[in-house]
């Protein structure tokens, strides 16, 4: 049985554009992601207090945001810093999204709190830190929700789409690919973003694309740079840490834009989103070779 399945997704994975004609285009709440609409998800990094996330919620909704993010669960890197809410903040973010009609995505971190996160968000964000978390992920895709995969800090784009496949392997069709830096020999930023890795993503596979540029910084000031290429590589949707007031952000304060940031970062993506529209995204490639590749 896996050696079969290895042969089939070798040769013709359903993560790949030759499998399905259409592109997906995720259903959320009052919008879909992967269609002619470009999406953007602002908010903080984790959810700290009612009037941080209500403020934020408020103001990124009149910026243009579609949609919510701030992590309840958070996967830190040291076992000492912030570990996120629980429970208290889903509740937060569910009061969030009933006053300001934003879709709320958030991070699961555990297959127990699958049905728990899945109550109170619209989207369930699977962090880079547990992409081949596969006994996740099958959770996860159970749900029904849609997933937004995060792609791992040293996940090659091979790595990346076989995490995707485990998702519609169970049945979940509705997977949000998330380019948030990659590892490599380079430390002046937090990670590398792979620009050029989002757009092979467009050309390979009919999964929505987003990007990261908050992770893949590390500072705020990198941010709207990395955001503006994002969009230029094709992407379908952004997502970005936005804090009301980054210095006392409980975690990743550095790399959050604050409410001004954020506006001037939207007014000066306007045209390059309008341009986006304009022109074909994601030509499909037939290249064997670069199929072969992707597929590991
Ligand atoms: C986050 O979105 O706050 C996060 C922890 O991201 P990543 O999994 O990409 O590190
Ligand atoms: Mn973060």
């Amino acid at each position: 049985m896996r050696e079969s399945r290895r042969q089939q997704f070798a040769e013709s994975p359903d993560v790949l554009l030759g499998a399905f004609d259409q592109r997906t285009r995720v259903p959320v709440r009052d919008f879909f992601l992967g269609g002619d609409e470009f999406i953007t998800i602002a908010g903080p990094c984790s959810v700290e207090t009612e009037g941080q996330i209500m403020a934020t919620a408020h103001h990124v909704r009149r910026g243009g945001a579609r949609m919510l993010r701030g992590g309840a669960f958070k996967p830190r890197s040291s076992p000492y810093a912030f570990q996120g809410l629980g429970l208290a903040g889903l509740k937060l973010l569910a009061h969030a999204r009933e006053a300001t009609g934003l879709a709320v995505v958030t991070e699961v971190m555990s297959e127990t709190d699958v049905a728990l996160v899945a109550e109170y968000s619209d989207v369930l964000q699977i962090g880079s830190r547990n992409m081949e978390n596969y006994a996740l992920l099958e959770a996860a895709a159970r749900s029904g929700r849609p997933i937004l995969l995060k792609r791992g800090m040293v996940a090659t784009l091979a790595d990346f789409l076989h995490s995707a496949q485990v998702v519609l392997d169970y049945g979940n069709p509705w997977v949000i690919l998330c380019e948030r830096g990659i590892r490599t020999f380079e430390t002046a930023m937090r990670n590398t973003f792979d620009a050029a890795g989002i757009a092979l993503l467009k050309q390979v596979t009919h999964l929505p694309v987003i990007a990261d540029p908050s992770h893949a910084a590390g500072h705020r000031a990198l941010v709207p740079a990395l955001a503006r290429i994002g969009v230029a590589a094709g992407a379908d949707g952004l997502i970005v840490e936005v804090h009301p007031d980054p210095d006392t952000a409980w975690s990743d304060g550095e790399q959050s834009l604050d409410f001004a940031e954020f506006d001037a970062m939207m007014a000066d993506l306007e045209p390059w989103i309008a341009a986006r529209a304009r022109e074909p995204r994601g030509l499909r490639t037939t290249d064997k070779q670069v199929l072969e590749a992707v597929t590991g």
